[in-house]
């Protein structure tokens, strides 16, 4: 039997998909590409015995190929350019003095929340679509795609789009109205870790040579800490900062939006205004509870999972207290060393925009990557204004 595991944040079930997926790339009719997510390349180490916190991002490479996937891409290339795209939405609502604070909107368990428990605050929502999305709609429509061969450039085939990522809620979120049709199937590292288990591939023996496919998988160490709380606000306020033309005069590493503890992690970027990181869904139900925010902040990243997707609820389960901490500090070793730290710096990302997008926030780049969002009503909810109603006529 199927065995399924349920989100510990919006109580999704965990659908698995990689038997589908094993028979589209044994079957060979389609190019396939598959991208990974930040958290992924960290945690899939434990399920193959490797020590907690071992970065596996070339094995993990190498087991994709030998999987079968055409093109082996990162979600990090789509992340800096999420990057570029939010930095940009949270400037010009400075400059406008609208909707402020910007929320973050790469985590679906959190956009799934507000829809149905707070759709006052769409507004406030970047519409920028998440790492995830976006990199299904690139590797879809763009340029790359057109050079698969004549039907490609034509619009009459698409490349099959698979995702790796730490999260059963992205399985809900490639299925969402203005985005569904980006990616053709999510895994979560589980799934992963099973599929290739499956075709007895001795992933802890392989070679960590692998390199990600050109051009949709150059990435920065700003995507890298996508996978952490409070790794998209560092990511943005490095971009924002070299957009303000601050960058030089501020810290590239900012301690105080980093860790798993508990409570809002604030900074204050000077030409910007503060900034601030829920770790979880629960610290932003908290923040939410008086309306201080709406004036202290310009922007705020909630991540759904505590730790954020390096604790999301598709990873491997854990006995470890630490595993939070032995997963960031693998994350943050990856952005250390990485040669460009700030989304803007990313070459691909400067090329698809000159040839493609235009500049950041530009009407193509809003077709390609921003989407929109709609007050939702859960079954919860239905059913108490459904009694309401009930109540009322009898009174
Ligand atoms: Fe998914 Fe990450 Fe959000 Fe958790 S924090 S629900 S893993 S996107």
């Amino acid at each position: 039997g199927q065995c399924t595991l349920v989100c510990p944040v919006g109580a999704l079930i965990e659908a698995p998909h990689w038997h589908e997926v094993l028979r589209t790339l044994d079957a060979h009719r389609r190019v396939s590409v598959v991208q990974v997510a930040p958290a992924t390349r960290i945690a899939i180490s434990e399920e193959f015995g490797l020590e907690s916190g071992t970065v596996s991002t070339g094995r993990l490479i190498n087991a994709l190929r030998l999987l079968g996937f055409d093109y082996v891409f990162d979600t990090n290339f789509a992340a800096d350019l999420t990057i570029m795209e939010e930095g940009t939405e949270l400037l010009s609502r400075l400059e406008a003095g609208t909707e402020l604070p910007l929320f973050t909107s790469c985590c679906p368990g959190w956009v799934n929340w507000v829809e149905l428990n707070r759709p006052d605050l769409l507004p406030h929502l970047s519409t920028t679509k998440s790492p995830q999305q976006m990199h299904g709609a690139i590797a879809k429509r763009g340029r790359f795609a057109r050079s698969l061969g004549p039907d490609f450039a034509d619009g009459k085939a698409e490349p099959y789009v698979v995702s790796v990522m730490p999260c059963t809620a992205k399985k809900d979120e490639a299925q969402r109205p203005g985005v569904s049709g980006d990616v053709d199937h999510v895994l979560t590292t589980r799934e992963l870790a099973r599929m290739i288990r499956s075709r007895g591939i001795p992933f802890g023996a392989l070679s960590e040579d692998g390199q990600f496919d050109s051009p949709l998988g150059e990435s920065t160490g700003a995507a890298q800490i996508f996978g952490a709380s409070g790794g998209v606000m560092e990511a943005m306020v490095r971009t924002a900062a070299h957009f303000k033309g601050v960058e030089h005069d501020l810290p590239l590493e900012w301690e105080a939006l980093r860790g798993v503890r508990e409570g809002v992690k604030t900074a204050t970027i000077p030409g910007v205004g503060t900034v601030a990181v829920c770790n979880g869904i629960a610290s932003a139900q908290r923040m939410l509870e008086d309306e201080t925010w709406r004036e202290d902040y310009v922007a705020i990243e909630v991540m759904a999972c505590v730790g954020g997707c390096l604790g999301g609820g598709g990873e491997p389960k854990s006995m470890d207290p630490q595993i939070l901490q032995k997963r960031a500090k693998a994350i943050y070793s990856v952005d250390a060393k990485a040669p460009r730290r700030r989304s803007y710096e990313n070459a691909d990302v400067q090329a698809l925009y000159a040839s493609e997008l235009g500049a950041p926030n530009s009407p193509t780049a809003h077709h390609l990557l921003h989407t929109h969002y709609a007050a939702r009503h859960s079954k919860r909810s239905l059913l108490m204004r459904f009694l309401d109603c009930v109540d009322r006529r009898d009174g």
